[in-house]
């Protein structure tokens, strides 16, 4: 089986977390911690940062940094994972959801303005895909609204966004929000196997993430007027996420190389769109994805359960957090339509993109995927030249 995204550990990832065992340092006071906030902080250009122990972890602590709660309204993209809608109806708010621009799959930034009410507090914009969502707009907004910006930077490790606000100036994503927060899951581009990390310019929130982060542990100890989490990164998980940053050039190279090679290789296959690409935006192709034309016959998870059955994983698109029966339940986005969302559900589809990729696995995956695809345009009664 080829697999969907394998990381590839090659550089110090060994040595550092074998340091953690000879030193006996393996929960989160060990030292790779602070060095892994430090070096991803300031890779992505912000003062500080706050390990966690997962993305979905980081999400939840910044909206709780941010105390927002019931009544409180946080637009973000149907077209994400669970964890975004999770961190705020679990602080008692209200995910307020709008379509994807069909030119990014983020989200659609006119939309976001015409969802803006009086009972805003935040803004959560995510990167899909590892192509950067269109800030500016939001950062205006975010400015004349006073709201806080939540980015989800999960899938945009090394991403570059053209900001053209006060003259053009290239931002690293995750450096853009009032508060970022990344994910270091196994298939992420810089990966503690499982991690997250919190980043942010204030001070202010730094401390609060710091105390989410730990109980809320206060003087004297053992005394606690908050409510808290152990969401605590361990020195083992921080070794291997400082190993790769220092690696995250020749992890993006990979990515990038990956990614060309399967645009030349589509290049020519009509009925599948590639993945986006703006001018203003540099892309890390977290997962290299296909969307199919409507003329194709087939459903790509008709195209899956194929590439399956011949060796390769794939992974389906995002399911619309307006199609969620835990969020659905809660009475939450009834008889909403959104077209551009329910459309990349089901015809988009993430194809074998780990940095372990081989370049003839690519191929292998290439030509895999266009001989199912002839199968169906043959089967749809479709002249097949
Ligand atoms: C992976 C991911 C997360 C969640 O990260 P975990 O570490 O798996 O909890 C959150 N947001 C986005 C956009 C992601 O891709």
């Amino acid at each position: 089986m080829i697999p969907i995204s394998a990381p590839l550990f090659a550089g110090n990832e060994l040595e550092y977390v074998r340091d953690c065992i000879a030193t006996g340092w393996v929960s989160s006071a060990g030292r790779y911690v602070t060095r892994f906030e430090r070096a991803w902080a300031d890779y992505c250009g912000m003062k500080h940062g706050v390990a966690v122990s997962s993305g979905t972890a980081a999400l939840q602590v910044a909206v709780d940094a941010l105390r927002l709660g019931p009544g409180d309204e946080v637009i973000m993209p149907a077209f994400t994972i669970m964890s975004c809608a999770l961190a705020v109806v679990r602080a008692g708010a209200v995910p307020v959801l709008v379509d994807s621009d069909p030119q990014t799959y983020c989200l659609d930034v006119d939309q976001v303005a015409a969802a803006v009410t009086s009972r805003t507090r935040a803004l959560m914009p995510v990167h899909i895909y590892g192509h950067p969502a269109d800030m500016d707009p939001l950062m205006e907004l975010a400015e004349q609204h006073d709201l806080a910006i939540i980015e989800d930077a999960a899938e945009a490790h090394g991403c570059e966004y053209l900001s053209r606000r006060n003259g053009c100036r290239r931002v690293r994503c995750g450096g853009l929000g009032t508060l970022s927060t990344f994910s270091f899951y196994a298939n992420k581009l810089v990966s503690a196997g499982e991690g997250g990390m919190v980043l942010t310019n204030s001070d202010q929130l730094a401390e609060r993430c710091r105390s989410l982060r730990n109980l809320c542990f206060q003087q004297p100890r053992f005394y606690h007027e908050e409510l808290g989490y152990n969401y605590r990164l361990s020195n083992v998980q921080a070794a291997l996420g400082l190993a790769q940053t220092e690696r995250l050039n020749e992890i993006l190279d990979r990515k990038r190389r990956i990614g060309a090679l399967y645009d030349g290789l589509f290049a020519d296959v009509a009925g599948v769109k590639l993945p986006p690409r703006h001018d203003w935006a540099s892309v890390n192709y977290w997962m290299y994805n296909i969307v199919l034309a409507d003329d194709l016959a087939t459903e790509a998870s008709a195209v899956a359960a194929q590439l399956k059955a011949r060796g390769i994983e794939t992974r389906p698109f995002f399911v619309g957090l307006h199609w969620q029966p835990a969020l659905r339940a809660r009475g939450l986005f009834e008889n909403f339509r959104l077209p551009v969302t329910e459309h990349l559900s089901r015809r988009g589809l993430c194809l074998p993109s780990g940095p372990a990729l081989t370049d003839q696995q690519v191929a292998e995956v290439a030509t895999t995927l266009k001989s199912v695809l002839a199968t169906t345009r043959s089967l749809s009664g479709a002249p097949s030249h």
